[in-house]
């Protein structure tokens, strides 16, 4: 018995303030005891690392628990309100930022045509003012900001946040997106590529209970964001996910704008769709005009539509044996055009991936749309603010 309680003591001492965070990040307000007792912790330590997270504003008490008499033990609980943090996606001609409190509830937000072809001077540039709009919209000082998180139409190194040969963003070749965002606000910046943080974003706001997820984007390009265990997969240089350029067998003799034939890309993205539908007489030139002529009930352009999910499918049923997700997720614009899409898709990735990875496989529309961008870049920036690294770092400060 003695010896347990020893053994306890020296389990308890290790635990640390971001560990008892941990805890508290689910929302649900919990009493000292509470946490003592969910941690195995001691009371005194519990009170220690509340005491630490109270200071940091992280943490708050709340009304009070029922007590069978004398002074209510008080609820302590997650105080997402304690900071801010600015999301913001910017696409190939339009781009979305928002302010959004720890937990993700959007405060603000704000759109833009814009050209990232314009260059990072611009583009930053409009980022830098519009954070400083948001955050005066909402009365919040620039010292409540807590990190930007940024999403950008092309390969990023996530590590240094520099993009990295992005074919459609001239002057943007490693260029130091943070560095430049720090100019005017001195906390971390987080930068991603566009299909990554869509998939954080739609988790976020709609699936946070699927830890394993792949989530698809169709557009002018095809990628893939991939989380699994829960978390989002880079690979080691950022690549990970990019299904666009694997080779399908009917893509035979078809040239991708990558320099290699048979691309997924090449024989199923909106321009390819478009250029199909154009060669057979059918007037359109963009992925929103086979979306709308889908929308029309056109019945070459729903043809069309579906052979694409078909080849989507036939890659995603190889992806699906091999990383098991729950859920595979389907949004970019090409994705408006409903259900024609997602039944090529499901056709075949049921037909040939593994009966007991698809047996609770589900295959779905993005619901977040065109919010999961911005959201997910919101997500990015919180994460990286609550992570226990951050936390204990933080905590130094105020410990
Ligand atoms: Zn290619």
């Amino acid at each position: 018995m003695l010896v347990e309680r020893v053994e306890v003591a020296w389990f308890t001492s290790g635990v640390r303030t971001s560990d008892v965070f941990e805890l508290l990040r689910d929302g649900r307000p919990r009493t000292r005891a509470q946490l003592a007792e969910e941690t195995g912790m001691a009371r005194s330590t519990i009170a220690a690392r509340v005491d630490v997270l109270l200071r940091m504003g992280l943490v708050a008490p709340v009304g009070g628990a029922r007590s069978t008499g004398g002074r209510p033990p008080a609820l302590i609980a997650m105080n997402p309100a304690a900071r801010v943090v600015a999301g913001v996606d910017v696409g190939a001609t339009h781009a979305v930022a928002a302010l959004t409190d720890l937990a993700g509830t959007v405060l603000g937000e704000r759109r833009a045509e814009l050209d990232v072809a314009e260059g990072p001077e611009a583009v930053l540039g409009w980022v830098t003012s519009v954070v400083g709009e948001l955050l005066e919209d909402a009365r919040r000082p620039v010292g409540e900001l807590a990190a930007v998180g940024l999403g950008l139409p092309g390969p990023v190194e996530h590590s240094t946040g520099r993009p990295i040969n992005p074919p459609i963003m001239p002057g943007w070749d490693r260029y130091d997106v943070p560095a430049h965002l720090q100019r005017t606000y001195p906390v971390p910046v987080l930068v991603d590529n566009d299909v990554n943080i869509m998939a954080l974003g739609e988790r976020g706001a709609y699936l946070p209970s699927v830890d394993d997820l792949i989530f698809v984007k169709v557009a002018t390009g095809i990628g893939a964001g991939i989380i699994s265990g829960s978390r989002l997969q880079r690979g080691a240089q950022g690549t990970a996910g990019d299904l666009g350029h694997v080779r399908v067998s009917s893509g035979e003799g078809v040239m991708c704008r990558c320099g290699n034939e048979g691309c997924l890309e090449a024989i199923a993205a909106g321009p390819a769709l478009a250029a199909a539908l154009a060669a057979g007489g059918v007037a359109v030139d963009s992925t929103a005009g086979v979306v709308e002529l889908v929308r029309a009930g056109n019945a070459a352009a729903v043809q069309e539509v579906r052979r694409a999910g078909r080849d989507i499918g036939e890659v995603l049923a190889t992806m699906v044996n091999l990383m098991n997700p729950s859920a595979v997720v389907i949004g970019g614009r090409l994705a408006e055009a409903g259900e024609h899409l997602l039944a090529g898709i499901r056709e075949v990735v049921y037909q040939r991936s593994l009966p007991l990875a698809t047996e609770h496989l589900r295959i779905v529309a993005s619901k977040a749309g065109a919010q999961a961008g911005v959201l997910g870049a919101a997500t990015m920036a919180a994460e990286h603010v609550l992570s226990p690294e951050a936390i204990e770092a933080a905590s130094l400060g105020v410990a």
